[in-house]
């Protein structure tokens, strides 16, 4: 039989999971439950080339799991059967307490708890989904794998703020990073596919949220996200790298409240206040019918991208490889080709006719001989979630 891992993305009001069997890669069934707490919820289960679709009123994250463990009885495949031996749960923030992933008990879920206030849209979330978790599936263990542990342990040149010491002591300020299951998976994924555990990585993770890492020999030596997911990369919606003292301007001239602020940065800037729109398929689309605003949009979004890659080619005294990840990072060959324009000097090339291919699976899209290895390699994080969980068995 084989063993298999239930993998939990527990949102604010959504539940995303995957059954996953970490040897083969396969994700035997996959859903999600949106919606949580709404008049009317929408759960989606797929399994066996079958998808199941409901739209009924999901009180809470509780009734919400409890609604998916009873579509895997109904339409299956049954947990048992399947041979669950574990549950991982993604979480994003871990702080400073981990560099992996950690069996769950009350100590961790008091952890977990604690650092709330670093990530008080998602720790919240995460840790009711760990709660109803151990509550309906007691008999096997819960693993808590979290988004900062690939980048718990950067240097401390990178992971530093220019800040006040003591300040920044006292309210934990410092360089978390995010998405780091991903960076590990791609990072790892391009030393196993190149045969080398030596090598100076950069990879692009460009989904809605977007960030950039420095790996070497798989360790993380610089990312783009900083204390919240907000830093670095244009995203989506959020601003990325901006002069703090907008945040001053707006508050003493345009009359902004924090509140105010933080919602104008993370949820109507980036793509989104620059263009419009959030999804590049849509940028692209404006571009085309000679929109102005989307064509400078784009054209900020990829700036912003070699100026990470120049940087942190930099900070690794050279790079070997360059590999995109993600939602736009893995489809849109337009923004690769912007991202890499001009870098020629540092070995960075692309071949036009590979990086036009669309394939789900990695591939090397540099010329034959380039002195930088140019990837497009598709994350997976809920394997990676897996097969960590597994590790700790
Ligand atoms: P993710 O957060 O990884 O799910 O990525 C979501 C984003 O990927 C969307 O907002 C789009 O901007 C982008 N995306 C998805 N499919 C495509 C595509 N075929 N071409 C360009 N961008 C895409």
């Amino acid at each position: 039989m084989t063993a298999t891992v239930l993998v939990i993305n527990s949102g604010s009001s959504s539940i995303k999971y995957q059954l996953v069997d970490p040897e083969g890669g396969q994700a035997l069934a996959s859903g999600l439950v949106e919606r949580i707490g709404e008049a009317e919820g929408h759960i989606e289960h797929k399994a066996g080339g079958q998808v199941t679709e409901r739209y009924e009123r999901v009180s809470d994250h509780g009734e919400g799991l409890r609604q998916v463990l009873a579509l895997f009885e109904e339409v299956g495949p049954d947990l048992a059967e399947a041979g669950i031996v574990a549950v991982g749960h993604r979480v994003v923030m871990g702080g400073s307490a981990y560099d992996g992933p950690v069996r769950i008990d009350d100590d961790v879920l008091g952890v977990i708890e604690e650092l709330s206030p670093l990530a008080p849209l998602h720790n919240p979330a995460n840790l009711t989904g760990i709660q109803v978790g151990r509550m309906l599936l007691p008999d096997v263990p819960h693993v808590a794998v979290f988004d900062t542990a690939f980048f718990r342990n950067l240097p401390d040149d990178a992971a530093t703020y220019a800040l006040d010491r003591e300040v920044a002591e006292k309210f934990s300020v410092r360089r978390y990073g995010a998405h780091g299951t991903s960076h590990q998976y791609v990072s790892a994924k391009a030393a196993e596919m190149l045969g080398r555990d030596d090598l100076k990585q950069i990879v692009l993770h460009l989904g809605n949220g977007a960030s950039a890492s420095a790996v070497v020999g798989g360790r993380a030596v610089d990312t783009s996200m900083g204390l919240t997911p907000l830093e670095g990369l244009v995203m989506g919606t959020r601003t990325g790298d901006i002069d703090a003292a907008v945040v001053f301007h707006l508050a003493r001239n345009g009359g902004m409240s924090v509140d105010e602020i933080d919602n104008l940065f993370n949820k109507r800037s980036g793509l989104k206040g620059l263009t419009g729109e959030n999804d590049l398929r849509e940028v692209h689309r404006l571009i085309d019918a000679g929109d102005e605003n989307a064509r400078v949009g784009l054209g900020v979004y990829t700036h912003r991208l070699r100026k990470y890659i120049g940087s942190y080619a930099a900070v690794m005294g050279g790079l070997d490889v360059l590999s995109f990840t993600a939602g736009v990072g893995e489809n849109d060959d337009v923004v690769r080709a912007g991202a890499v324009k001009g870098l020629e000097f540092l070995g960075v090339e692309i071949d036009l006719e590979k990086n036009q291919v669309r394939s789900k699976e990695p591939r090397v899209i540099s010329p034959d001989g380039a002195r930088v290895t140019v990837m497009v390699i598709p994350t997976n994080e809920e394997l990676a979630i897996a097969r960590q969980a597994m590790s700790l068995l």
